[in-house]
């Protein structure tokens, strides 16, 4: 298997391009989830304080034998906990969960721009906190639009490393992509597959048999191609094999192209401008 290519973030620090997500994967499978993929040559873990398993990613990390400065670990600010006192206690208990004494990276999971007065400022200053102490090697947001960032932008310090925002062929946000793009922010691509629905796509579908792989293979290898940092879900130890076994072929430039030209700015989750996190 060819190594996966690192991204390097506005900070300096790398970031490999391709990881494990566990959104929905029950307590109770992660940590045999997580064992699967750091044998198959994943090292970045995407987890959350809403998902319910941060305690059992750590310790498929720790069984792993891995030293922690291997795995790239990136977590999210609940969305319960955006007043600071509660995000300081929250980040606090996604260590200790963890059994870690830093993430890589801590992330804003949503704006909700219509709690906490939308007041997601005070809450980035607070993620700026765990930043400046080095408990977050590096910080970020997740689900925010242009004009959230262009907030940022006017009233902190700190430019978001990445935004991880849903993306796949059905959703290719352009928009956002130049958005960041101009401003060195990393694109991270949640639900890379559409959670499964993009898979059967005409196009993709003749894409895979031209090229000798499969239609997931084909849709992550796309968003490599376009310079996405994406960590795809499974529990299925030959799908989490699968889906990293994208490192030896190249689409050319027309098949790229064409999985974009599938955009229909379809959604599989919430609206971020409407969300309220629950
Ligand atoms: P995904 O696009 O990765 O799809 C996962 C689903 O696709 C699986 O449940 C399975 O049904 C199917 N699948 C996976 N590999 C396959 C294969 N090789 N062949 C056929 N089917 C396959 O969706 P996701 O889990 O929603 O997103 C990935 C990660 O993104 C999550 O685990 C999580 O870490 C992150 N995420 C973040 C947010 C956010 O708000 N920041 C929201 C959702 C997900």
């Amino acid at each position: 298997m060819t190594s996966i290519p690192d991204i390097r973030l506005n900070n300096g620090q790398a970031i490999p391009q391709f990881g494990f997500g566990v959104f929905q994967i029950e307590p109770k499978d992660t940590a045999a989830a997580v064992s699967t993929a750091l044998e198959a040559g994943y090292r970045h873990i995407d987890t959350a304080e809403m998902y319910g398993n941060e305690a059992e990613v750590g310790e498929a990390i720790a069984r792993s034998g891995l030293d922690r400065g291997e795995v790239f670990v990136t977590s999210k600010l609940s969305n319960d906990a955006h007043e600071p006192d509660d995000a300081r206690q929250a980040f606090e208990g996604t260590l200790k969960a963890l059994g870690t004494e830093y993430l890589d990276l801590f992330l804003i999971h949503w704006p909700l721009p219509t709690r906490y007065g939308g007041d997601y400022v005070q809450t980035w200053r607070t993620l700026e906190e765990f930043y400046r102490e080095g408990r977050a090697r590096s910080i970020g947001v997740s689900n925010f639009q242009p004009h959230h960032l262009r907030r940022l932008h006017g009233e902190t310090e700190i430019i978001p490393a990445v935004n991880q925002i849903e993306m796949h062929p059905y959703l290719t946000q352009d928009e956002v992509r130049a958005f960041c793009g101009e401003h060195q922010i990393a694109v991270e691509g949640w639900s890379p597959l559409g959670k499964g629905g993009v898979l059967a796509d005409p196009t993709i579908q003749s894409i895979a048999t031209r090229a000798g792989k499969t239609p997931a293979q084909v849709v992550l290898r796309w968003h490599i191609q376009r310079g996405n940092i994406v960590f795809p879900k499974s529990v299925t130890p030959d799908r989490i094999r699968e889906n990293i076994d994208i490192f030896d072929f190249e689409l050319p430039a027309t098949d790229v192209e064409d999985i974009t030209l599938l955009n229909k700015n379809e959604r599989t989750g919430p609206d971020p401008d409407k969300f309220a996190g629950q």
